[in-house]
């Protein structure tokens, strides 16, 4: 095949997390090809999230060789309320003055020169993690995304679970009545005591109550103006006593709520990614099952806890299938 067709089947993924833009493009086999990451903006709005993400995509595609005109498609995986068919996305919390509607598919269409796919974040990671990652011997599955908040997608019998489009949101399953509050406004809720923005409000509030924690330190020594994974990482391993307890804290609020869910959906696996879930790892995920495990109504037949397969990259991965999906692929 001459190469200019062999370019038409390369594709594009972005993952439009809260700290993180991760770009990719990858092949017919859906190896990556070439990647880049850029910050998400903190300030401006939806226009400057959407340049941000064309300049990893266009730095993707370079490093693929390539020009973004010439890919198959770009998918799209982000967070807030997505509308598939617009390719609009509106309420993302946790990106700078989201909240209402922004037409993303066709900003990011017309600065890439390509047809644009937009897909929930979260669902298209675990739709990644079950066709190609560490979900792929089950058919029932919850893929938990332990990051800035803590997302959830849901396998069942094989198929995507989306209720009536608002399925898997398993950060917001209740682990307190009246507990902390969430950035949802609600109360108690699993991401109130395990996402990472939740964890570094309290790690500022109990600095300023005089707790003493190298976590801010970290930051800075790294040029970081948030609390990143790397930096938790970082903490845990000088043993940290803030960060050793609200990672604690945050395990077992994940056991907990975890549990919960397998208590009424009986699945064979949870896959854990994220930035949080990535970083910790292997391990990690295992602390989490030992915290499930009091909670478990059927606890001689525990579910799988595995990591992500996929790593970072799983998120823009699966953004890509949403190309493959949309092409009859
Ligand atoms: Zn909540």
């Amino acid at each position: 095949m001459e190469s200019g067709g062999h370019n038409g089947q390369l594709r594009g993924g972005i993952d439009l997390g809260g700290t993180k833009i991760e770009a990719i493009v990858v092949d017919d086999d859906q190896n990556v090809v070439g990647q880049d990451r850029q910050p998400t903006p903190i300030d401006g709005g939806p226009a400057d999230v959407a340049d941000q993400m064309a300049e990893a995509l266009t730095g993707a595609a370079k490093a693929a060789g390539v020009e973004t005109s010439s890919l198959q498609g770009v998918g799209v995986g982000s967070p807030g309320d997505v509308n598939e068919e617009t390719g609009t996305v509106a309420n993302a919390r946790n990106l700078p003055n989201w909240m209402q509607s922004f037409e993303l598919g066709k900003t990011l269409s017309d600065k890439l020169g390509t047809k644009v796919y937009v897909g929930n974040d979260v669902q298209v990671a675990t739709e990644a993690e079950f066709h190609l990652g560490a979900g792929k011997p089950y058919q029932s599955l919850l893929g938990v995304f332990w990051g800035t908040g803590v997302g959830g997608g849901l396998i069942l019998d094989g198929k995507p679970w989306l209720g009536r489009g608002g399925a898997g949101e398993i950060g917001h399953m209740v682990v307190r009545r009246g507990g902390a509050r969430c950035m949802c406004g609600r109360r108690g809720c699993m991401e109130a005591y395990a996402g990472r923005a939740a964890m570094e409000a309290r790690a500022r509030r109990e600095m300023e109550k005089g707790a003493k924690t190298e976590l801010f330190k970290i930051m800075e020594h790294r040029g970081r103006t948030r609390l990143t994974s790397s930096v938790w990482a970082k903490a845990l391993e000088g043993e940290d006593k803030l960060a050793t307890e609200l990672i604690d804290r945050a395990v077992k609020a994940l056991g907990a709520g975890i549990a919960s869910a397998i208590n009424l959906l009986d699945l064979e696996a949870v896959i854990i990614g994220g930035g949080l879930g990535v970083r910790f790892g292997q391990p990690m995920a295992e602390r989490i099952a030992g915290e499930m495990h009091p909670h478990l109504f059927n606890d001689s037949r525990p579910p799988a806890v595995r990591v992500a397969g996929l790593g970072d990259l799983g998120g823009g991965i699966g953004a890509a299938l949403l190309v493959s999906a949309a092409n009859g692929e």
